[in-house]
């Protein structure tokens, strides 16, 4: 192995657009915004991770600003004069100098694993056990724009070939005519395709017991995070109440919180990401945590560009248990993406890139133009 250390981390942020609107419960994002954070060997070795939160602080409380501070100041003197092939260990380190931050955190682990990758000349999935499959599916989020438009869309998207299941955003509107929209979808929908959703936390318990047996009926195939994460009480009686799958995101970060979902029956799948766990090592591990429980897992998003995506592909990748297909869409949704070579989506879903380190170059020109300044 390499005896290269690190030499220096640096971080940027970037913006880029989106080529539509994307809604969630408390914002719509026109732009994407992103953490990279670049490590550059004493080799000359250069990797890069990404960090980035969907549309803004509101998921988890870190956004791209305070993940460049806590970088900068407390991350990069840690692994900074380290070899970068021991991920477990400066990521031990970090989490003794910085509690929590686990979008942080997972940048500068994705930036070590690249660069590891890079110098001996292996993809990431063969750093992380060797690759279990070599594409994973991938559901489309539609918009939330007017009903005609959200079936338009996914008319489009179905006759690419490269979908067949559908995720929709709730919360934003008042819970009887965000029914009534899922339900007119679901009906067009219902018989060509699954069609799940996510409330992204936006109910309390009564409401979800009231308003989820509908959508169930007109053959929603999944729900999402209906409650607050720390519902997990609610989200075990909502398991309970229902035919119908119901997904943990919110409610399953550390691995502390896997633990307990499991424990308490509160899902039936994980939606694994690789920034809330903090990183593509502890990913896995919450990842054999559902393993152990008998969970399924998905591969969830967080609108990461093809260096995130990327990312979560190798480790994916490599997981027996992700076996609910996931939403690496990201790039598919962005107008302008960093890298120089794309990734391949085929009708299996998202091909697993196979060159060393993440598998992806970075345009650097492009990265100059959307540096935020
Ligand atoms: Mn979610």
């Amino acid at each position: 192995m390499s005896h290269a250390t690190v030499e220096r981390l640096d971080t940027v942020i970037i913006d880029l657009p989106l080529r539509r609107p994307h809604k969630f419960k408390s914002m719509s994002a026109t732009h994407q915004s992103y953490l990279l954070a670049r490590v550059r060997t004493t080799d000359g070795v250069e990797g890069v991770g990404e960090a980035v939160v969907p549309g803004g602080p509101w998921w988890g409380g870190e956004s791209v600003e305070t993940m460049k501070v806590v970088i900068d100041t407390y991350i990069a003197p840690v692994v900074t004069g380290a070899d970068p092939a021991r991920p477990e260990l400066l990521m031990a380190r970090a989490d003794r100098v910085v509690a929590g931050n686990a979008f942080a955190k997972a940048a500068v682990e994705m930036a070590l694993f690249d660069v590891w990758g890079k110098t001996v000349g292996l993809p990431v999935h063969q750093l992380l056990g060797g690759l279990y499959r070599d594409s994973i599916p991938v559901t489309w989020a539609l918009g939330a724009d007017s009903v005609e438009s959200v079936i338009d869309e996914a008319e489009q998207k179905l006759s690419s070939g490269l979908h067949s299941s559908f995720k929709l955003k709730m919360g934003a509107q008042d819970p009887a005519a965000d029914v009534e929209r899922i339900i007119a979808v679901a009906k067009v929908l219902g018989d060509k395709a699954s069609v799940r959703v996510d409330l992204n936390a936006a109910w309390d318990e009564i409401t979800a017991a009231r308003w989820l047996p509908s959508l169930e009926a007109a053959g929603v195939d999944l729900i999402e995070q209906p409650v607050p994460g720390w519902n997990v009480g609610a989200m075990s009686r909502l398991a309970d109440q229902l035919r119908i799958p119901v997904m943990a995101d919110e409610s399953v970060q550390t691995l502390h919180d896997a633990m307990r979902v499991c424990t308490e029956g509160a899902a039936d799948i994980f939606s694994l990401k690789v920034h809330k766990h903090g990183g593509l090592l502890a990913a896995r591990k919450v990842g054999g945590i559902a393993a152990a429980a008998g969970l399924p897992c998905h591969g969830g998003t967080s609108i990461e560009s093809s260096v995130g995506v990327a990312a979560a592909a190798h480790v994916y990748g490599a997981m027996a248990e992700v076996t609910f297909g996931s939403e690496l869409f990201g790039p598919m949704l962005l107008a302008e993406d960093i890298v120089t070579n794309e990734l391949t989506y085929t009708a299996d879903g998202l091909r697993v890139p196979s060159g060393p380190g993440l598998g992806v170059t970075l345009d650097e020109a492009k990265v100059a133009e959307f540096t935020r300044d």
